[in-house]
């Protein structure tokens, strides 16, 4: 045997995906994912689209309680920000579960946001997940979100997004003037309490009395909208970027958009679900605030998904507990691509390749795998297994180089519960930014992958 024939034998090789795949099947996906992208941005608007989409295929909306059958296609809705979809499969089948994240970093409008400084009308905004600042600064900003008023109406807010929307903004020193501000680390060159939006300029017409500039803002609110300064105190709102997701090079092999993490794996996620035939019980779930600790009673430690099991195993005729010991989850979350810009912060032999599939990340975590769930070389092996036989490319990796940082997703939530969980997602470049990166090949595979884990 030569050397060359002796390595195509032994060695680990990744490949870009690209020239295994149908480019029309790649592209047509993109197109999809796309339009999902952009009526996706905030966890509320992903819930919309889903439950949209869910219904389309056919599923309709769980009755606590109520006696499940074979075939049964359902979805619950939570707080307006957490979706559950799942198929009922055989009485002798496991439960597969996918499950991914709907909420993406961003800027949150503050509880008593408005005010007027230097003839300008601005929000005050505190940041939600983690994001490098300067990044949210001179770029088109939209509102999204829910305004609850006193009397209890709700009021959908989407300013934007549509053609001949005004967007939002915030400023940044002029290089002219940026001497002190260039000294400082990223990290403090425009800081928290500098993410100030600006919402309007033009005064109401009275010169006897101040804050005018506020006060024509809150007219134009109360006008559009009815309501009034102090409904802020019961407001969700949300600066979104306000850019579209677009083909990006010339061979358009990328899509850059906003809230990729972690919509990218979403959405192959719930496609995954739809192209299901198998005879496994499917749960793919949207969970929400992932990217601030998968806290409160819409994220993923939240008890609604081990509810949602307990219901299960009464279909199953088992108890939760022999339920869980059988059921199986991708975790589905995007990690970091290798970018040669900045190599230095990856270990190149395990780090995912732009365009070599999507990823199958054994571990997350900080330092020492702190905070990781850590799946089991068995349930790898069985996955592998899957993969192989449908050809599906993928590829293992980790997020960057050791001890330079880390990251968690909702994989050791799920993993506690006595669930075999492993995460696997999309790589993505400039992650967290407010306009992320994407190979079409990693998406595509990502799809595939799925489809092959719920055969
Ligand atoms: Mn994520
Ligand atoms: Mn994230």
């Amino acid at each position: 045997m030569t050397a060359k024939e002796l390595k195509d034998k032994l060695f680990y090789r990744k490949a870009n995906a690209f020239a295994s795949l149908n480019a029309d099947e790649v592209c047509a996906f993109g197109e999809d994912y796309k339009a999902f992208l952009d009526d996706s941005k905030t966890e509320r608007d992903a819930v919309r689209t889903a439950v949209k989409l869910a219904r389309e295929h056919g599923y309709k909306e769980y009755v606590w309680g109520e006696t499940l059958k074979k075939g049964d296609k359902k979805y619950i809705i939570n707080r307006k920000k957490n979706f559950f979809a799942f198929k009922i499969g055989d009485k002798d089948s496991i439960v597969k579960i996918v499950a991914s994240h709907i909420d993406s970093p961003r800027l949150d409008v503050k509880q008593n946001p408005l005010y007027e400084d230097g003839e300008i009308a601005y929000f005050k905004t505190h940041y939600y997940g983690g994001i490098k600042k300067y990044q949210w600064t001179t770029i088109p900003l939209a509102l999204h979100g829910v305004v609850v008023r006193k009397d209890g109406e709700e009021i959908d807010v989407n300013v934007g997004e549509d053609a001949g929307d005004p967007v939002f903004y915030i400023t940044d020193l002029l290089p002219h003037l940026s001497r002190e501000q260039n000294e400082k680390t990223l990290a403090k060159g425009i800081e928290a309490e500098n993410l100030n939006v600006v919402v309007g300029g033009i005064p109401f017409d009275d010169s006897d009395e101040s804050n005018l500039i506020k006060l024509n803002v809150l007219k134009a609110l109360s006008d559009k909208y009815g309501f009034i300064e102090e409904d802020f105190l019961s407001a969700e709102l949300c600066l979104v970027p306000a850019y579209k997701a677009q083909d990006v090079g010339f061979d358009r092999a990328s899509i850059a958009g906003y809230g990729h993490d972690d919509k990218v794996c979403s959405y192959p996620a719930l496609r995954a679900l739809f192209d299901q035939k198998s005879n496994d019980t499917v749960v793919v779930i949207l969970a929400d605030k992932e990217e601030i600790g998968s806290e409160g009673n819409t994220g993923m430690q939240n008890a609604l998904f081990a509810d949602l099991l307990t219901e299960l195993a009464v279909y199953y005729g088992v108890s939760s507990a022999q339920l869980r010991a059988k059921a199986q989850c991708l975790s589905a979350d995007v990690t970091a691509a290798f970018d040669p810009t900045f190599a230095q912060a990856f270990e190149k032999n395990n780090a995912s390749l732009y365009s070599c599939g999507v990823t199958m990340n054994k571990f997350t975590g900080a330092g020492g795998k702190s905070g990781s769930s850590d799946a089991a070389a068995e349930f790898v092996g069985k996955l592998r297994a899957k993969f192989a036989a449908d050809g599906v490319v993928w590829q293992a990796g980790e997020l960057g180089r050791t001890d330079l940082g880390g990251g968690g997703t909702v994989a050791k939530y799920i993993a506690k519960l006595n669930i075999d969980t492993v995460d696997m997602g999309v790589p993505v470049l400039s992650m967290h930014a407010p306009y992320e990166l994407i190979s079409k090949a990693d998406l595509y595979t990502c799809y595939q992958a799925f489809k092959a884990f719920l055969k």
